[in-house]
């Protein structure tokens, strides 16, 4: 009887590595995926903060993919190890922060050693050669085969007929012939073989699988790094930027405005690490000031949520200001006019 191989799977959630796994699985192959969480991922719960599509379930994808194909899931976590990815990127940025080309060799890198460490042959991913700009071009796609020290055991079953035989093909352990050849950006032969293995309600993501790709998100992450002198992040920093308004009035201090219920409510959870401003008189926003901030700062930034507030047009709005020890004061402000606003203070 010939020995059933085994294949660890990056799993991002989206399509192309849904499909990479289960072209695997009809060759027989046993496959266990792996989804690497660097704090900048779509997935995960902070998409389930605001409002917005508040009646679609939410979901993990990359957990629905595995439930899909019915394989397990390992999922883990990177995040202290992936900063220096993204400080020191050998190849450089993307056309925002993302260091593609870093990530994806890091990436497969490690799964290289979670596959040594588990008994598995090889390595696959959902990788399509020409499909984006960066990290999946004919020329960078064996960067990543030789730099993760994956070698021939990285294969791309949606594209590997386009590319080199790797060693699973050349041992016999899948069959080349029913590999696929697709290239460039259209998805259309994705969406073939979606519905083929009967995937229908798969991910649509608009960018690539991390907030590292959104020029806004990228623009905060820079301001952090100028306004603190160091490009350093925590957990929390990397969070927050993915919600709120980001207003910095001035270079040692911004304001994170809550934009919605959902979002108010998130930065609760914030408000022992941060000084918060809450109206008290009209509903308003949640805002958190990141920084240093003086007595006069805060009275000038509440002017600046008063106008986020219903009370925008009002003489005066009460607002009450929570410092990180749970002191507060009340402060009577006028809510700042749109005109005073500067839009450069928008981050
Ligand atoms: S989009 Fe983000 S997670 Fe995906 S390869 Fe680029 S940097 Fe890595």
């Amino acid at each position: 009887m010939t020995q059933q191989r085994k294949a660890v799977a990056l799993i991002s959630g989206g399509l192309d590595s849904l499909l990479a796994a289960k072209v695997m699985l009809e060759q027989g192959v046993h496959v266990e995926g792996i989804n690497f969480f660097t704090g900048f991922c779509v997935e995960g719960h902070t998409h389930a903060i605001r409002k917005k599509d508040k009646d679609k379930p939410k979901r993990n994808n990359a957990l629905w993919s595995a439930e899909q194909l019915g394989i397990k899931l390992h999922i883990i976590d990177i995040v202290e190890e992936y900063k220096d990815v993204l400080l020191n990127p050998k190849h450089g940025y993307g056309a925002n922060m993302n260091p593609c080309l870093d990530c994806k060799v890091f990436m497969v890198g490690k799964a290289k050693e979670w596959a040594e460490e588990n008994g598995f042959d090889f390595i696959i991913t959902g990788e399509v050669v020409g499909q984006r700009p960066m990290s999946q071009r004919k020329d960078t796609m064996p960067v990543i085969s030789r730099e993760s020290g994956a070698d021939d055991r990285l294969l791309r079953p949606l594209c590997a007929r386009n590319l080199p035989p790797t060693l699973p093909e050349k041992e016999g352990w899948v069959n080349r012939d029913e590999l696929y050849d697709f290239s460039g950006r259209n998805r259309k032969p994705q969406m073939a073989l979606a519905e083929k293995f009967g995937f229908d309600d798969y991910a649509k993501p608009a960018g690539g699988c991390c907030f590292l790709t959104d020029e806004n998100y990228s623009a905060k992450l820079v301001d952090l790094w100028d306004a603190r002198g160091s490009r350093e992040y925590e957990m929390d920093d990397i969070m927050l930027l993915k919600v709120g308004r980001h207003i910095r009035p001035a270079p040692h201090y911004k304001l994170i405005v809550g934009r919605e219920d959902g979002e108010n409510k998130f930065l609760q959870g914030y408000k022992n690490s941060y000084i918060s401003l809450k109206t008290v008189d009209v509903p308003g926003p949640l805002t958190l000031l990141d920084g240093v901030a003086t007595d006069l700062d805060i009275q000038y930034a509440a002017k600046i949520a008063a106008r986020f507030s219903q009370g925008k047009n009002a003489e005066s709005v009460t607002i009450e200001a929570r410092r990180i020890n749970g002191d507060t004061s009340t402060l009577e402000v006028k809510p700042m006019s749109p005109a005073e606003i500067q839009p450069e203070w928008y981050v």
